[in-house]
């Protein structure tokens, strides 16, 4: 039949499109600086020992696999709230908030998405520019036109506040803006406390509609401080949105544990927003997988275990730390000229490192090595044995 004749080929995903290429390269010294995901030393994705120890327990103990609630599992929902808002949270005490499970951090958008769909039909959804490529492309397919507002400032290699303020501030009231809560991706800037707080100032005096996405938490500062941009909105009264992932902090990717946060005026009122989230989750996917949540619970609920898993974390995020000031001094040590002092400013995974698409092209020809055309690159990738490659290689294109 020729039900499926004319259907056009999709654009491939461009990360994507990457790894299949690095897949494919067959140069022994090959690397991969593309991906979004945390290795250790060894080039590995790690199995955190906290994680491991929930395992044995929830395999040992044989539970039956029966239906979750819609939203999910509430010791799981209950640790999630806590993350985010500190465990003597007023804003907890008084009810106030509704977290439902969901599939990974991207699950959690996507619910979100199609909530605010129905809540405001006609806002439009504003994400900074530039911004993880799959934000704009979940608000545009739950229907939302998409726009950007200014963020990064390429001079700087920072935020460009000035120009950020400037934007949000001609929004319209029940415009929906999505934040990366910390580690910004792509480019590894973040907002200071301070201007955190401007922020908060002009959503409530503008009455935009926050969504803010938690993506790393833990991977700039730690759990705690990391935590600061929805406190703050917490602390505003306003009511806003937030997306949790695991993915990164409980190296859990394929588990697709994450969390819709949403933050009401009142306990009356997050029970009525509550059940119209789970006639969304309803229609997609009736109610989230058990695995993934109940592991990230017990080791949240669990004194030990979270401890260990506080200290796994900062394993990582030292880390990434190191990788930052390592490649640096090697860049310096190499007689680079150009300043690269920005890479041990930015946080988390990523930095945007002002190489050119050229000089991007001319490391996967030269030398195998892999990074998106923007000049993103993942520092998580870097490890001992790849960084002094990583860098004659980068000063090689730059000189
Ligand atoms: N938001 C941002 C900013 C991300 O970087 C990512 C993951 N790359 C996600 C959301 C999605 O997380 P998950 O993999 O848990 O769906």
């Amino acid at each position: 039949s020729a039900l499926f004749a004319a259907v056009e080929m999709a654009p491939r995903d461009p990360i994507l499109g990457l790894n299949e290429a690095y897949n494919a390269d067959t140069r022994s010294n090959k690397v991969n600086l593309g991906v979004g995901v945390f290795f250790d030393d060894d080039g590995k994705i790690p199995l955190l020992r906290a994680v491991q120890a929930a395992e044995k327990a929830r395999l040992a103990a044989m539970p039956a696999r029966g239906y979750q609630p819609i939203e999910g599992l509430a010791a799981y929902n209950q640790a999630v709230q806590k993350l985010l808002f500190g465990a003597d949270s007023q804003l907890l005490a008084a009810g106030r908030v509704l977290t439902v499970e969901a599939l990974g951090g991207t699950g959690a958008l996507k619910v979100g998405a199609d909530y605010l769909k129905r809540l405001l039909p006609g806002s439009k959804v504003y994400i900074s520019d530039p911004s993880w490529e799959n934000h704009r492309a979940l608000f545009e397919a739950a229907g939302f036109p998409v726009e950007t507002y200014p963020y990064y400032d390429a001079a700087t290699r920072g935020v460009n506040f000035a120009a950020l303020k400037a934007g949000l501030g001609e929004l319209p009231a029940g415009a929906i803006i999505v934040l990366h809560a910390c580690c910004h991706n792509p480019t590894g800037a973040d907002l200071g406390v301070a201007q955190w707080r401007e922020l908060v100032d002009i959503c409530a005096a503008r009455r935009l509609v926050p969504f803010l996405d938690m993506a790393y938490q833990g991977f700039a500062d730690g759990v705690e401080a990391d935590a600061v941009a929805p406190r703050l909105f917490a602390d505003s009264g306003l009511s806003f949105f937030v997306s949790s992932s695991f993915s990164k902090s409980f190296s859990l990717y394929g588990e697709r544990v994450g969390a819709l946060s949403i933050v009401t005026a009142g306990k009356e009122e997050a029970a009525r927003v509550l059940s119209q989230v789970k006639r969304v989750i309803r229609t997609n996917y009736s109610n989230p997988p058990t695995h993934g949540g109940a592991v990230v619970a017990a080791v949240l609920n669990d004194p030990a275990l979270r401890q260990q898993w506080d200290e796994e974390l900062a394993g990582m995020r030292e880390r990434i730390r190191a990788m930052r000031s390592s490649l640096l001094a090697k860049l310096q040590e190499r007689g680079v000229q150009q300043d690269f002092s920005f890479i041990t400013q930015q946080r988390g995974m990523f930095s945007y490192t002002g190489l050119t698409a050229a000089q991007v092209e001319r490391l996967k020809d030269e030398f195998g090595i892999y990074a998106v055309s923007t000049g993103r690159i993942c520092l998580a990738a870097l490890n001992t044995r790849n960084i002094d490659y990583v860098a004659d290689a980068i000063a090689t294109v730059v000189k």
